[in-house]
């Protein structure tokens, strides 16, 4: 199977081919990816607008560059997986619109796939690991711990209760004056900072189960930095390097806590592995400790390649392969959805529901 994968579903036009023997290893022919971070610079956040319209205007040469990339023209391809949700449904919709358009055309099968089910894949493209497995999607937009019991059963186990850990970081970065995208310049200051001279909170930890809240530590944060600020006029470059590290290694501990939870809740059924997604998922501080968490349970730690640990079109393809060999294509008239939990039912199966 080789199916085109469309995703459009926050700040990145991405398409991706990707081509699966059957019994073989999956192979990532192309995946393009168009940020859009100069475009909501001056905006502090994405602009859903502004976002629509620019994956209106560049989708169709992303899937052009795609195509091109894996040297495979439409007629290469067995059907088109795109995001339908959840997400900015201005832009899901552009998406959306294309491969209805791409099918139709061609009378390919067309497979709407739930943009974290293509987060939570990942580990099977790369990885090529077997179900079920538990999940820590850790992004600037997401939070929990998933069991991933097959390409179209996921159990939800806990997630955050307010902010995602990545959005942390960043309003971390901001309150510092450090650049954007605030994980890895946080990260970097924090390697040279002490982190044991700020003691932030770590809310939730003495509640049972896997929620998590990071909204308190940016308050903390806040207070801390104003603390120094009317103590002696501003803070020093080895302040800055503290609070980063403070503030990592509070969310570090968090992230940690409840991952030995969530494995110990789903230790009867057996899970193969520890996988990660999420742009937080290339802080080196948090991955250690995850590895020492599943040595712990004596399971192995997976972490695809950033690039397939950030919004991406491969996943989509890949999760729409995974759909499409246990039967599940879409039907024409499905919805976009800007809200999707991944424990709900997915668009009907072929032939049914219509
Ligand atoms: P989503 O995909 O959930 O809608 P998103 O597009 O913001 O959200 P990603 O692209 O997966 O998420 O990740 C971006 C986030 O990851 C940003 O918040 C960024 O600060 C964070 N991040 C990236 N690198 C690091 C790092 N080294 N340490 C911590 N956080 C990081
Ligand atoms: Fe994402």
């Amino acid at each position: 199977l080789t199916l085109l994968g469309i995703e459009t579903s926050c700040d990145d036009t991405a398409a991706a081919v990707v081509r699966a023997p059957a019994g073989g290893r999956p192979e990532i022919l192309s995946s393009e990816v168009l940020g859009q971070t100069a475009l909501h610079e001056a905006y502090g956040g994405v602009v859903p607008e502004i976002a629509a319209r620019a994956h209106a205007e560049r989708l169709d040469g992303v899937v052009a560059a795609a195509l091109a990339q894996a040297g495979v023209g439409l007629e290469g391809i067995d059907a088109v997986a795109v995001t339908a949700g959840p997400g900015l449904i201005g832009g899901v919709l552009s998406g959306v619109m294309l491969a209805r358009g791409l099918t139709a055309a061609r009378g390919l099968p067309l497979v709407a796939v739930n943009h974290l089910a293509g987060h939570a894949l990942t580990p099977r493209l790369t990885d090529g690991i077997s179900f079920p497995y538990l999940m820590l999607l850790v992004s600037g937009g997401h939070c929990q711990f998933l069991l991933v019991k097959g390409a179209d059963s996921f159990q939800r186990l806990g997630g955050t209760i307010d902010d995602a850990p990545g959005e942390a970081f960043d309003k971390t970065a901001k309150l510092l004056g450090l650049p954007q995208p605030g994980g890895p310049s946080v990260e970097a200051e924090a390697a040279s900072g002490d982190p044991d001279r700020f003691r932030f909170p770590r809310p939730l930890l003495d509640r049972e189960g896997c929620d998590m809240s990071f909204s308190g530590l940016k308050t903390a944060l806040l207070r801390a930095r104003d603390a120094l600020v009317a103590e002696k006029g501003g803070i020093t470059v080895q302040d800055r390097r503290d609070l980063c590290a403070g503030f990592q290694l509070a969310v570090t501990e968090v992230l940690a806590t409840k991952t030995a939870r969530a494995l110990a809740a789903v230790a009867d059924q057996r899970p193969t592995a520890l996988a990660v997604a999420g742009g937080v998922a290339a802080n080196r501080a948090i991955r250690a400790r995850l590895e020492t968490v599943c040595a712990r349970f004596g399971l192995p730690f997976v972490a695809p390649p950033l690039r397939l640990c950030t919004d991406n079109a491969a996943m989509i393809a890949w999760a729409g392969i995974e759909r499409l060999r246990l039967g599940l294509a879409t039907p024409a008239d499905f919805p976009a959805r800007p809200r999707w939990p991944l424990d709900q039912a997915a668009p009907a199966l072929l032939g049914s529901g219509r």
